[in-house]
């Protein structure tokens, strides 16, 4: 069993933190169940073997956004219930009934699922979407009466079944904003009107993450997580160690030329940042082209376990870091092809230093990870040893 070389450039995912992500959240949600959300490729995070390293922890359920999304988890041999949820008149409905997709349905998808139903001879699965105050997908509360009725005729008819009813939420990462608890009621209610439409409701479902750890009240039987999986908190004011999260994404490369210039040296397009001192600048090769937002000027990369700040524009491939000091060229300092990470977990720069930089979110950070970079799943196999490579 030989060392693995690390890559030029890589995302390593960690499937044991992945796993622990999930198990703690089905802990919080018990006695709900997890779905786990992989929609995006979950999340930049690859999605089959997320969903596979989900499904082995506990998760019951995977999410995902658009039908294509769940084909593809069903291609790779995943049998376990999966939701999609967000449809055009493009969507390929009787691919998602074909290969046994739950669809969410906040209107109009309802007959394209029903004409799906019947050229194939075989009962739709449906999940009613109730838009209790997001104002995205889902049904308005004021036509939920006459989508109950719909569904029931169909239902009645044979061409579908509705098993679930949900909705999500506007501002659950802020859990003191007052709009969850209407929502909240709304939903109620919404569940309620179906039971009376003759729907027997098998799953109820409204929390995503941060409703998860803030709102047990928001469990009912299923919660839909996805950022929590990936071991990254939804909240301004708690880490992944405060809610017990493990960081599953670490984004690495390997520095390339370095050079010493001196005071006033340009950097990067623009010149938009002169070196204050002579120094040592380390070239480190990703950029914009590997999903690095441009604007993250200023953000962390660990080399060497120190610390050093991005200076001037990112570019396409590459970014510059600014080492602080002369005479590390030629030595057994020298940072040429050392390993430079740009986040990750443990005590490497996180994922929300450079959203900060960026002035995102955590999401956005790990999810625009272009195809350029190798997707490296550690611990995929369970049976194996602690470094997962069997
Ligand atoms: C993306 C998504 C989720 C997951 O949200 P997180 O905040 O990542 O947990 C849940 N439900 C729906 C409808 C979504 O689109």
């Amino acid at each position: 069993m030989g060392r693995v070389t690390f890559p030029e450039r890589a995302v390593e995912i960690d499937l044991d933190a992945l796993r622990h992500n999930v198990r703690h959240l089905r802990d919080i949600a018990d006695p709900a169940r997890v779905m786990a959300v992989v929609k995006a490729d979950a999340y930049g995070h690859g999605a089959v073997p997320v969903a596979r390293a989900a499904l082995e922890a506990g998760a019951a359920w995977l999410g995902v956004a658009h039908i294509s999304e769940g084909v593809e988890l069903r291609r790779a041999g995943i049998e376990a219930p999966v939701l999609a949820w967000l449809h055009t008149p493009s969507s390929d409905f009787v691919a998602g009934v074909e290969h046994g997709l739950d669809l969410g349905i906040s209107g109009w998808e309802l007959e394209h699922v029903v004409a799906a139903a019947r050229e194939l001879e075989r009962p739709a699965i449906v999940h009613l979407k109730i838009d209790t105050g997001l104002g995205r997908n889902g049904c308005p509360p004021e036509k939920w009466d006459e989508l109950l009725r719909r569904a029931v005729g169909y239902q009645d008819e044979g061409v579908l079944r509705v098993v679930g009813v949900f909705s999500h939420l506007a501002t659950a990462d802020e859990p003191a904003r007052p709009e969850t608890d209407r929502q909240v009621q709304l939903f109620r209610e919404a569940v309620a009107a179906a039971e009376r439409a003759g729907i027997a409701v098998e799953v109820r479902h409204l929390a995503n993450t941060p409703a998860t750890f803030s709102r047990p009240d928001c469990h009912f039987d299923l919660v839909r997580v996805g950022l929590g999986i990936y071991g990254l908190s939804p909240f301004a004011d708690q880490d992944s160690a405060d809610l017990g999260l493990r960081p599953v994404m670490t984004f690495s490369t390997t520095v390339s030329t370095c050079k010493e210039v001196p005071k006033g040296q340009g950097v990067s397009y623009g010149h938009a940042y002169r070196t204050h001192q002579a120094t040592t600048l380390g070239l480190v090769p990703v950029g914009y082209g590997d999903g690095v937002p441009r604007i993250a000027t200023g953000a962390p990369v660990q080399v060497g376990g120190r610390i050093y700040p991005v200076i001037g524009r990112i570019a396409m491939d590459q970014l510059v870091i600014d080492f602080g000091t002369t005479g590390l060229l030629d030595t057994p300092d020298s940072p040429v092809g050392r390993r430079a990470v740009l986040f990750g977990g443990g005590d490497a720069p996180a994922v929300e230093d450079w959203a900060a930089a960026a002035q995102t979110i955590n999401y956005e950070i790990v999810t625009r990870i272009s195809d350029r970079v190798e997707r490296v799943h550690l611990h995929a196999d369970t049976g194996v040893g602690d470094d997962g490579l069997a």
